[in-house]
């Protein structure tokens, strides 16, 4: 599929017509950057949720859940930083009235550099054929040296600005790499600001007086703030992790990427606790780790892709992105950071209720350490479904659009659909929901013809449509169409069930 707006565009529509992804209040002109769950959208949701916790809480006896809730204690969010320093810089174009981010308009602009010098390689790759030495190529190659020194040179003046909080150097940068509006096309930018990210509220009533709250950014710190409880309760050994899945808020300034970059989103995060000293094992286990969690998804290797930070937060020691190619390119997908003692150190401090963890076999107490594994749930459901997707044309020149989903994670695992709506087939074809739907979401449809009815099952990305017809009422047996392959096959009512199982187990 197109690696482009266009494709990002067909899947937006795709997932509106057949019920995967609404906009927000859309009756109302819809809510920017919000978005709500259709029908299929919602069972795939929680399909890769449920796989998500399965794998990482079922599957490890050393990790836990919980579910703590969005509101916090206010002082959570000082003691985390969110209040003084979770914010983006944003810039202004005062002729198309759009609001950027100010580093990522000077990223956009690295990456169109990096494009030109891998054009270079491609052409001289081409020219030398079999000898072409890449890396010899990238150190020697004047045009390509000149390229990769204006990279570096724009990193370090744009990490510094961020780092120090120098904005004003930031705005130079823009103007002297002569950034414009994608939109207006002008250079004509306001200077840049801070913004932070966090929704606020009121909580309690007026006669009590009010107290501002955050609706929480990360759902990590509910579990920060929950360490001993959790430790003591659920008799966990250093080294332990806590999951949780849940909402989280952000005042995101670009939001226009459908469900990649929303304001309220869903995050499926693990904390792992362990010995200090001991952090960058663990960091790099969790790394192949959550890889590997990437892969039984189905999607192939080459879509994802690290991206090791050469910048860190103030409270990482090490922080890699796993990325993934959506249609908009390789973006972040997860993030997993060696966070230190920061947030344990800093909750004890703000609260004044020692957070420390007796280790038995060192006999001493600390703060441990924190490996976390954070991943949007809504930017894999669009890794999943873009790459599902696909449009083909068929041997007798008919189209279709079908949804190559896992079939675990597919919304229904199998359409039961009697050929005509009379002569006792729909009586037949419950039966068949009923041995089925025990244990497989299956649907049920006799309306339109069956053709009809097979491509709208392939939209939806069902793996098997069983069709009953007049000879089942003879002999008990009913046609199954496999999705991909369009393949269809005489088989028992009474081997359904182990067929739907097989596909299942073999993830294909
Ligand atoms: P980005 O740089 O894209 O804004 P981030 O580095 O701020 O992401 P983290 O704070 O590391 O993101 O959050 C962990 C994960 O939560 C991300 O990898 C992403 O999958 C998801 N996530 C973060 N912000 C959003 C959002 N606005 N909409 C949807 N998912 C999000």
């Amino acid at each position: 599929m197109a690696n482009n707006e266009e494709s990002l565009k067909k899947i937006i529509s795709h997932a509106k017509e057949y019920g995967f992804v609404f906009q927000s209040s859309e009756i109302y002109d819809g809510l920017s950057a919000v978005y709500d769950y259709g029908s299929f959208g919602v069972e795939l949701k929680k399909n890769i949720a449920n796989h998500w916790w399965k794998s990482m809480v079922h599957f490890h006896e050393n990790i836990v859940g919980l579910d703590s809730a969005i509101f916090m204690h206010p002082t959570v969010w000082k003691a985390s930083g969110h209040v003084d320093a979770f914010n983006d810089p944003m810039i202004d174009n005062k002729d198309s009235k759009k609001r950027y981010r100010a580093d990522v308009l000077v990223e956009d602009h690295i990456v169109k550099i990096e494009e030109k010098i891998e054009k270079e390689v491609d052409k001289a790759s081409k020219r030398f054929g079999d000898s072409f030495d890449r890396i010899m190529f990238l150190e020697t190659n004047p045009r390509v040296v000149e390229y990769r020194k204006k990279v570096e040179e724009i990193k370090s003046r744009l990490y510094k600005g961020l780092e120090n909080n120098k904005l004003a150097d930031i705005k130079t940068l823009i103007e002297e790499l002569e950034i414009v509006c994608p939109v207006s096309g002008s250079r004509n930018w306001t200077e840049v600001r801070q913004f932070n990210l966090m929704f606020s509220t009121q909580i309690g009533s007026l006669s009590e007086g009010t107290n501002t709250i955050y609706l929480r950014p990360e759902t990590a710190q509910g579990i920060f703030v929950n360490f001993l409880n959790v430790q003591k309760s659920a008799r966990m050994k250093i080294p332990f992790g806590i999951a949780q899945i849940g909402k989280a808020f952000r005042n995101e300034i670009i939001a226009r990427q459908f469900v990649f970059r929303m304001r309220e989103f869903e995050q499926m995060e693990m904390q792992f606790f362990v010995r200090p000293g001991t952090e960058m094992e663990w960091y790099n286990f969790w790394k192949q780790e959550r890889m590997k969690w990437h892969l039984s998804l189905g999607l192939p290797a080459e879509k994802y892709r690290f991206h090791d930070h050469e910048k860190l937060a103030h409270y990482a020691n090490a922080a890699a992105d796993i990325e993934f190619e959506f249609p908009i390119g390789f973006k972040e997908l997860e993030g997993i950071h060696s966070r230190t003692d920061f947030d344990l150190g800093a909750h004890q401090q703000y609260s004044g209720k020692k957070l420390q963890y007796f280790d038995p076999e060192l006999n001493e107490s600390y703060v441990p350490y924190v490996v976390e594994t954070s991943i949007g749930l809504d930017r894999t459901f669009l890794a999943v479904l873009s790459y599902a997707y696909d449009e083909q044309k068929l041997a007798d020149g008919s189209e279709r659009v079908v949804l190559h989903l896992p079939p675990f994670l597919a919304p229904y695992k199998a359409a039961v659909l009697p050929l005509v709506a009379k002569d006792g087939l729909p009586d037949k074809a419950r039966e068949i929901m009923d041995l089925l739907k025990v244990e497989f979401l299956c649907q049920y449809e006799e309306k339109d013809s069956i053709g009809r009815r097979y491509r709208r099952q392939d939209a939806i990305g069902t793996p098997y449509c069983i069709t009953v017809d007049h000879q089942t009422l003879e002999d008990n047996t009913v046609t199954i169409r496999e999705r991909d392959s369009m393949l269809q096959e005489r088989v028992d009512i009474a081997t359904l069930h182990d067929i739907i199982a097989r596909k299942l187990r073999n993830n294909k």
